[in-house]
């Protein structure tokens, strides 16, 4: 089965962990606060967007999604290939 092709996205869930800027944080001395971001790669830009934990299954299923379908229209763009050179597409 094709997943939902109005769910997919193309990027990556990456953790970046970010100093908050106040002196007292634990942040100040130690590590930052980790959070989640959703990277992307468009028009020659790429993006991040912060992903709130309630949004992390729900994109982490959307970027599936998004390779599963593009596995799939990749095998069937082979098979395609192999009916048009057996001209037996019907186009
Ligand atoms: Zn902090």
């Amino acid at each position: 089965m094709m997943p939902n092709p109005a769910h997919v996205i193309r990027a990556s869930l990456i953790t970046r962990s970010i100093k908050c800027g106040k002196p007292n944080c634990r942040c100040a001395t130690g590590e930052g606060h980790k959070s989640l971001y959703l990277s992307s790669y468009y028009n020659g830009k790429t993006q991040l967007d912060s992903v709130p934990k309630s949004y992390q299954d729900k994109v982490s299923q959307c970027i599936k999604d998004y390779e599963e379908i593009t596995t799939l229209l990749a095998e069937l763009s082979c098979i395609n290939l192999e009916l048009f050179r057996r001209r037996e597409i019907d186009l």
